[in-house]
């Protein structure tokens, strides 16, 4: 029977299996890696939740950038005539 895993800052049982299994490791690979780690610290560390929740941010935002400009390159006249629109076009897709 493998000892249990208890986290490396709060000494917490990780519930985890072990390096090579399920454990969790912040910056792991790197000379700043810190673990095994029990869930709490690891998202405490890797702040994970909070990259999730900016990372679907982004994509809604990309995702509206890229309607507008669609929305702005079927009204213009551009490129021949380029009008207000096809500015908003070169914006909205510029960002992208
Ligand atoms: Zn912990």
């Amino acid at each position: 029977m493998r000892p249990i895993e208890h986290c490396e800052l709060c000494k917490a049982p990780t519930g985890k299996a072990g390096r090579g299994e399920d454990s969790l490791y912040a910056a792991d690979g790197t000379p700043a890696e810190i673990g095994p780690l029990c869930s709490d610290c690891y998202e405490t560390l890797t702040h994970e939740s909070e990259l999730e929740t900016l990372r679907a941010e982004l994509l809604d935002a990309t995702g509206m950038l890229k309607d507008i400009g669609d929305f702005a390159h079927e009204r213009s006249a551009g490129p021949a005539v380029p009008d207000d629109l096809w500015e908003v076009r070169r914006m909205a897709y510029s960002a992208l």
